[in-house]
């Protein structure tokens, strides 16, 4: 059946579509619009040009896709180094209730090197299937060759549903698979559920800055595919003695190839935590004017056993590396107490941290649009502030042991 068609009995031959197709895939015959399909894109120009409703998408409504060979709920198994990253626990916990919704199994993909042990930790937090590609080429985490395997997954098992960590690997991995099997992707999902009526999977994630939640379908495609912020979901937890059933995939030679790399790993000189991982972030600006007052922010979340964040100026000044980025840009963090201090809480920055719990602002301006979102507002000089309360909490902290 074509994607699109002339309704016979509305077309009045009028030639308007015609002379508003950039394709030139509409002509007149017999005083009825005729389509050529072949040179048709689909661009809709023609249907919303028609005043008399004589053509249709037939695809854009999706009522004639059928996806009944689509089935199961997939999670992409983050790995770094063999060991599985808690995104893919996160992913597990809240792909089960979608699984258990929709009737249909929870599959976890494992791609890697030397990871079979790493299966059971699935498993145990509730994967019903593991598909497993073991290939040396495949240790650590390459795009080309990465998308290309779960491409050929996805053609081989068509799973309904697609989920990804929105991670530094999911965010590059989602949009290869995406573009190369023709489906939609919401990227930084906060939320997901299943539409009752259509089974269809509702995507929710913050829009502007945050400021509005947009709640997205991809009801014309499978499969349906999402990257989920860290740390908004729970983690799965683990059932002693729970199995599943592992699948060992084999993998052409042909799709590990790959036009870049890896000369060498270096880890980066820092000894603060992970920011997507932290409870609590102890984050600076530009307002620390130096590099070197970034030690007030080390100092205070020493203390309070914190990661260390940043705005983009300090970054971009090369006053700490990109890592400790946060914002749209850097890293989406959802800590239960953020601490920005110097940050003016310019709409990039907010669009990575204000679903924090709770967010505490240290700024000598008190017009800073930052206080528009903190719970708690100091009004101040920050190399008075900080050093007060990193001894003060030192002092709490030490009493309560
Ligand atoms: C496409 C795009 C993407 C971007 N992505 C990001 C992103 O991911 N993350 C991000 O952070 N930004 C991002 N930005 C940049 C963003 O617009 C701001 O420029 C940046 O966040 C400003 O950083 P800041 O708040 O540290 O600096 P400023 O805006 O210069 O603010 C410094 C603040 O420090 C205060 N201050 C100064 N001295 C003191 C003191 N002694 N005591 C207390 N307070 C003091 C000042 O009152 C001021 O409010 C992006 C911009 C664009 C265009």
């Amino acid at each position: 059946m074509d994607p699109i068609c002339i309704v016979k009995h509305r077309c009045v031959g009028c030639g308007l579509c015609g002379k508003v197709c950039p394709f030139a895939a509409l002509t007149l015959k017999e005083g009825l619009a005729l389509i050529d399909v072949d040179k048709c894109n689909l661009c809709g120009a023609c249907v919303e040009a028609c005043r008399y409703d004589a053509i249709e998408i037939r695809q854009a409504s999706g009522a004639l896709q059928d996806f009944s060979d689509y089935h199961g709920v997939w999670v992409f198994a983050e790995q770094k180094n063999g060991i599985i990253q808690t995104i893919a626990y996160e992913l597990l916990g809240e792909g089960r209730k979608l699984a258990d919704t929709l009737k249909m199994p929870l599959c976890a993909v494992l791609i890697g090197h030397d990871i079979q042990k790493q299966v059971a930790a699935l498993t145990s937090r509730g994967a019903d299937r593991v598909y497993l590609v073991d290939r040396a080429e495949l240790a650590y985490f390459q795009d080309e060759p990465y998308a290309k395997v779960l491409c050929e997954l996805v053609h081989r098992h068509k799973p309904a549903i697609l989920l990804y960590g929105a991670t530094s690997i999911g965010r590059s991995l989602a949009p290869r698979v995406a573009v190369a099997i023709d489906a939609g992707l919401t990227a930084d999902c906060t939320g997901l559920s299943i539409i009752p009526e259509t089974g269809n999977l509702l995507q929710t994630r913050p829009t502007f800055g945050g400021n509005i939640m947009a709640s997205i379908i991809s009801s014309d495609n499978r499969p349906q595919m999402a990257t989920v912020r860290h740390k908004v979901m729970k983690e799965a937890v683990v059932v002693e003695g729970r199995n599943g059933e592992v699948v060992v995939e084999q993998i052409a030679d042909a799709l590990l190839h790959s036009r870049t790399r890896r000369l060498r790993f270096e880890p980066e000189q820092e000894t603060t935590m992970n920011i997507a991982e932290a409870n609590i972030i102890v984050s600076g600006g530009r307002g620390l004017q130096e590099p070197k007052n970034f030690r007030l922010i080390r100092d205070l979340a020493e203390v309070l056993g914190a990661g260390v964040g940043s705005s983009r100026a300090a970054v971009d000044a090369g006053w700490i590396p990109y890592s400790h980025q946060v914002g749209q840009t850097g890293k989406t963090v959802c800590p239960k107490i953020y601490f920005a201090c110097g940050i003016s809480g310019q709409i990039q920055h907010l669009a990575g941290m204000s679903s924090s719990d709770l967010i505490i602002a240290i700024n000598k301006d008190k017009d800073a649009p930052i206080f528009k979102v903190a719970n708690y507002g100091l009004v101040g000089d920050l190399f008075v502030i900080l050093p007060l309360l990193t001894q003060e909490f030192k002092k709490v902290l030490k009493s309560s042991e």
